[in-house]
């Protein structure tokens, strides 16, 4: 949910933090974490897929690891496997399904709509990156709701890199409770004007 394209790749930050990228990329694939969600990664990709991205038939892969932003997807070049990468921070058992939907979908968007020009600015989320996940995913707002109000000091919105970058204090979030889905739907619902950050 990061980046410029480069070489019709999606989805990881631009400049000197492509080696520091390149790095995390190489180490969680060559040593992913354990998933402790309730799906395997492979069953919740064929599910948003199927739902969502009937067209899509490049193979995607998924690993969890400790990438330092929540999530992203790297393409290397258009014709090649993508692979999303998902923070460890969110690989636990009591995320809330939506909430892993909702990733996944994100990140799979952006093999649709890639990223663009607009003025003189290349961004990863153009408009109509916006405008078809809302129609895709109608819960976007509860899950960003569910995101912040579990993580919030351990996240940090950076506009530019359009990123959500996760601070390495997130391992005090190991073992602790967080917040219920129902928490994250109800201030959504008694909120109509609720408006989270909406990065990835
Ligand atoms: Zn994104």
């Amino acid at each position: 949910m990061a980046g410029r394209l480069r070489n019709g790749g999606v989805g990881y930050p631009a400049g000197e933090c492509q080696l520091k990228y390149h790095r995390l990329m190489a180490r969680t694939m060559r040593q992913p974490s354990l998933p402790q969600i309730s799906y395997s990664p492979r069953e919740l990709i064929e599910e948003v897929r199927a739902r969502s991205f009937p067209a899509l038939r490049e193979p995607v892969e998924l690993f969890f690891g400790k990438i330092g932003s929540l999530a992203f997807i790297r393409r290397p070049l258009s014709n090649q496997n993508a692979t999303i990468f998902i923070h460890d921070i969110i690989n636990r058992p009591d995320t809330p399904m939506p909430v892993l939907r909702f990733v996944v979908l994100h990140e799979l968007l952006h093999l649709q709509i890639p990223p663009r020009e607009i003025g003189r600015k290349r961004t990863t989320h153009p408009p109509e990156f916006w405008t078809v996940e809302r129609q895709l995913a109608p819960d976007r707002e509860e899950c960003w709701a569910w995101i912040w109000l579990s993580f919030h000091s351990h996240l940090v919105h950076d506009e530019k890199k359009e990123q959500t970058r996760v601070k390495r204090t997130w391992v005090k979030t190991l073992g602790v409770a967080l917040t219920e889905w129902e928490t994250a739907c109800q201030i959504v619902a008694n909120d109509s004007q609720y408006r989270g950050i909406h990065e990835i």
